[in-house]
């Protein structure tokens, strides 16, 4: 199967109130362009530096998403261009963020990672210390950064039952955190769960955005 044969099943595959996001790490600048010109035009990237790199070489139209753990001495990067950070997972990261957004003139978007596997590995907040940032006079106080949504990840397993009833608990803590927190607050909407293996089941659980590798580009 080609990128472009792959770009094109997905998008008839996913509604479209749903956003395809490429996840392209590791993967050369010349299958980027291949999928680029099947129309696609969010992609992501888990390392800084490898993106800051691709955004120099590739058509300015691209909107490039962070989805992988950032560290706070990599975020001058990314922050000249980033379109959305989705792995925003704690209170001192957010801060340099905002500093470097605040550098650029730029309002920075992005979702805080919440830690929903059994893995211990896996990145991301707790319930708990998510409402501890909330209610922070620190998070208050922030001018440059926008909060969309939430993004987790499930445990890697081929039991869907456990996949769907993750998805459901983050989903629904998402629910309440809008109700929350932000019910006047329209930018807060995006809930970024679902990958190659478990997109489906993300948008039946309520996913806005899919981030998808493999299922496009090939095995890494
Ligand atoms: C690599 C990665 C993906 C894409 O995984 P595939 O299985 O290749 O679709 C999605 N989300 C995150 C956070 C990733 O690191």
């Amino acid at each position: 199967m080609s990128i472009k044969s792959n770009i094109k099943e997905l998008l008839n595959s996913i509604p479209p109130a749903i956003k395809l996001v490429a996840v392209s790490k590791t993967r050369p600048v010349g299958d980027i362009l291949d999928a680029y010109h099947c129309g696609q035009r969010i992609f992501a990237e888990n390392k800084a530096q490898e993106m800051a790199i691709k955004y120099d070489q590739l058509p300015k139209d691209i909107e490039w998403h962070m989805i992988g753990h950032l560290q706070t001495n990599k975020v001058k990067f990314i922050a000249p261009f980033i379109g959305l950070i989705h792995s925003v997972d704690s209170l001192k990261l957010l801060e340099v963020i905002n500093k470097e957004a605040l550098k650029n003139r730029r309002i920075i978007k992005y979702l805080f990672q919440i830690h929903i596997a059994k893995e211990e590995a896996k990145f991301g907040l707790s319930f708990s210390e998510l409402e501890a940032i909330l209610n922070s006079s620190e998070f208050q106080s922030l001018s440059n950064v926008c909060l969309v949504g939430l993004m987790g990840m499930a445990t890697f397993t081929h039991d869907e039952d456990i996949i769907r009833s993750e998805f459901l608990v983050i989903k629904n803590y998402f629910d309440l955190i809008k109700q929350k927190y932000f019910s006047n607050e329209l930018s807060f909407c995006e809930l970024s769960i679902g990958m190659s293996s478990d997109y489906k089941i993300a948008i039946e659980t309520g996913s806005t955005l899919v981030r998808i590798g493999t299922s496009i580009f090939g095995i890494r």
